[in-house]
């Protein structure tokens, strides 16, 4: 029996998502998944939200992140093992769905792994046109895996950087990094310390994975006026950050009730202040007020950016050969008959 096209949930493999990001362009994607986040965000009040829920292990942490408009409801599945990439594989991979509140049918299940790489890098540089400082044309870019040429090329399409400088305490990290950003229009600098990538940098990106309350940046490494994203800490006893580097700065994140468990803020006072992005990009709070300022996107990942790059694929994917229909709703003709489906299958 043939499912009928109301059961049929449109899937996008890693296969289609590349065929997918290569018709439309990387930087064009990021742009237009920026937008959709953006206007996501203003209309925050509209979203079911709560902090994602993580099953934590020795090994790395396995997270579920729902979230609902009232008229589409979406999740990721993503996981976070940063002793992955010594075992060959992966520190994060996801996948997601999107679902349809009025019938609860799914209505599209797609891998994330790239999907993910895109958002955040997309969420990065959209919050950096609210923070960073006007003019900017450097970054410093530590942490130089997966997630890395995804940032460079964002903060270059939405902020305007034209140089990035690079350091892993891996330097084969780099190296990779570097080749991979050949021919994109930014000049690439490979740096042996970390002192070294900050140099002139307005912007200061930290990218790192390993569970443990890490130090990449200190104190004494943080100049007026730059703007940090920070997007490696995203877990409870996982941060990148000297605590010092908080005191001085104003902080800004995505969600707070899930920032304070698992973002940089952890090291601080529950009570400490922080201005949530949704009511920058409406123009309820202020971003950046002066050029001396230091502004830290504390950033951790939250279930909105996902619902956001899920939709926007469904949008794109319409009409297009970069899906295909997925079985995966039984669909008997009468709905309540599902034994009978099955004996008739036999
Ligand atoms: P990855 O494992 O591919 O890359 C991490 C890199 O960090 C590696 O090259 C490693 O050598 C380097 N590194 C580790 N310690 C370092 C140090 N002290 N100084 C400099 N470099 C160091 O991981 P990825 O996929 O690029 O993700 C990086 C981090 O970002 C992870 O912690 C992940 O959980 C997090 N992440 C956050 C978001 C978000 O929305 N905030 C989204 C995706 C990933």
């Amino acid at each position: 029996m043939q499912p009928s096209d109301k059961a049929l949930v449109p899937f996008v493999s890693v296969d289609n998502m590349m065929r997918l990001v290569h018709h439309i362009g990387v930087e064009q994607m990021i742009v237009q998944i920026a937008d959709q986040i953006e206007s996501d965000f203003k209309r925050w009040e509209s979203f079911d939200k709560t902090p994602r829920i993580p099953a934590h292990s020795p090994h790395g942490v396995i997270e579920l992140m729902p979230t609902s408009d009232g008229e589409a409801y979406g999740f990721k599945y993503v996981n976070g093992h940063p002793k992955n990439t010594s075992e060959g594989l992966q520190t994060v991979t996801a996948f997601g769905l999107l679902a349809d509140v009025y019938t609860g049918y799914p209505t599209l299940l797609t891998e994330m792994t790239m999907l993910t790489a895109l958002r955040t890098a997309a969420t990065s540089a959209l919050v950096g046109r609210y923070l960073a400082p006007k003019n900017a044309t450097t970054m410093a870019m530590i942490g130089n895996g997966a997630q890395s040429e995804f940032q460079c090329l964002a903060f270059k399409a939405m902020c305007g950087i034209d140089t990035v400088r690079l350091y892993d305490t891996d330097p084969g990290a780099t190296a990779k990094c570097t080749a991979n950003l050949q021919g994109k229009g930014l000049t690439v600098i490979p740096c042996k310390t970390p002192e070294d990538a900050i140099e002139g940098a307005q912007i200061i990106t930290t990218c790192t994975a390993d569970k443990k309350y890490a130090t990449i940046l200190t104190d004494n490494m943080v100049g007026p006026g730059v703007h940090i994203n920070a997007i490696g800490g995203d877990c409870p006893g996982k941060t990148e950050l000297h605590r010092d580097i908080l005191l001085r700065s104003d902080i800004f994140v995505e969600y707070p009730e899930q920032t304070r468990i698992e973002g940089e803020i952890q090291a601080l006072d529950a009570d400490h202040p922080v201005t949530e992005m949704w009511q920058v990009m409406t123009g309820a709070a202020k971003g950046r007020t002066d050029d001396r300022q230091i502004t830290l996107f504390d950033s951790v990942g939250f279930a909105i950016e996902d619902f956001s790059a899920l939709r926007y694929v469904k949008q794109v994917i319409e009409g297009t050969a970069f899906f295909e229909p997925l079985d995966m709703l039984a669909d008997p003709d009468d709905p309540r008959d599902l034994f009978g489906m099955l004996m008739r299958a036999g």
